[in-house]
């Protein structure tokens, strides 16, 4: 390690070790700066609205690290969040940007030689890479003068409607939660894969007769018991469910999606690009999240090679501020089915950005990423 990473690695320590309890933004780091590009970089702890239960565990709090990129006077936004089975921290994304040194790269336009670098420094680190090229893309997008739908062509009038997650809790706030939000979406997720989830369903269906998408997050162990559940759940107006067995469980998962009444879409089975190939065959769609597939770049790569395969494309996000959560939305205009919510589930956003109106995504139509810091 030179004298530079040992001060960059010494200084994100110092942060992290006296950061974010007090809701406080730090002063920010700033990383190898003899280019055009300057980084930098603050974590942020996101407080959720609601303690927030899986089949695997509670939070109510998310780890997340702001990153920002500085070029000929302009700022570009991104975002690394972290939920906890993803295995990244905010001293491992911190870690890992103190390593990232752009000054070898002249323009913020070099996006695909950026990744390409990022993607040298480690195998994974997918949340720090993709809050680079996240940054990276609204960055470009203003110094073009366009949001970014419009760079890629997409239509902004098909961004659709985003799903509303529901997590595992009690009947009593299962109905509260259902109740508040009900008139606002079109459509709901909900969080199943415990003994609990007839109770969930019936409990949302004493509420409201929206459609419903499931996310079991591999909590379902017999593939004959799941599909006896698939056909129980299609019959209370479910239309989709997200990763019902576990990772390791791919042959099982094919027989399970040859069968079912609904479509099968992989979560945790599917990080990157290069996961497709395993996976396609044994789930009808797959769920992209820019924070495991290192951003925008990789993510609309998928959505080629989804359609190319017959999958479908599913957006989703992890528990974020309004920067990634209206990166991911740029790209709904190509996707079937979104679920891009996890701005709404914190209390303490930073920016003001995607709107969801009438349960239907609004993308700002400022230049690129179009956020307004608040
Ligand atoms: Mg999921």
């Amino acid at each position: 390690m030179d004298r530079r990473q040992f001060i960059g690695l010494s200084a994100s320590a110092a942060l992290v070790a006296g950061l974010t309890s007090c809701g406080v933004r730090p002063k920010a780091v700033e990383t190898h700066c003899g280019g055009p590009m300057k980084l930098r970089f603050y974590p942020y702890e996101l407080q959720l609205a609601h303690t927030f239960t899986v089949s695997s565990y509670s939070r109510k709090t998310t780890p997340d690290v702001q990153v920002e990129i500085e070029y000929d006077g302009i700022t570009g936004y991104g975002e690394a969040s972290m939920p906890p089975y993803l295995g990244h921290t905010v001293e491992s994304v911190c870690s890992f940007l103190s390593k990232v040194d752009l000054s070898g790269f002249r323009s913020p336009f070099l996006l695909e030689d950026i990744m390409e670098y990022l993607d040298s420094l480690s195998p994974g680190d997918s949340p720090a890479k993709a809050a680079i090229d996240i940054a990276l893309h609204d960055l470009t997008g203003k110094l073009m003068g366009e949001p970014l739908f419009r760079i890629w062509g997409y239509n902004p009038d098909k961004s659709g409607p985003t799903t509303f997650t529901i997590g595992i809790d009690t009947p009593e706030i299962v109905r509260q939660k259902t109740e508040e939000c009900a008139g606002l979406y079109r459509i709901l997720k909900v969080k199943v894969g415990l003994d609990s989830d007839e109770q969930m369903i019936n409990t949302i269906r004493s509420v409201t007769d929206l459609p419903i998408a499931v996310d079991a997050n591999q909590g379902w162990k017999d593939r004959s018991k799941a599909l006896d559940e698939i056909h129980w759940l299609k019959e209370k107006g479910v239309v989709l469910v997200e990763q019902p067995l576990p990772v390791d469980r791919l042959d099982d998962t094919a027989w399970l999606t040859e069968r079912s009444p609904l479509p099968i879409v992989a979560d945790e089975s599917i990080q990157r690009l290069k996961d497709l190939p395993r996976i396609k065959g044994a789930f009808s769609g797959i769920n992209i999240k820019l924070m495991k597939c290192t951003g925008l770049l990789e993510a609309r790569k998928m959505i080629a090679y989804a359609r190319a395969e017959g999958m479908m494309v599913m957006l989703g996000c992890m528990t974020e501020t309004s920067c990634a959560c209206t990166a991911a939305a740029h790209l709904s205009p190509a996707a079937d089915f979104c679920d891009i919510d996890g701005n709404l589930l914190i209390t303490n956003d930073l920016f003001s950005g995607m709107k969801v109106r009438d349960g239907l995504m609004v993308l700002p139509d400022s230049p690129g990423l179009g956020l307004t810091r608040l």
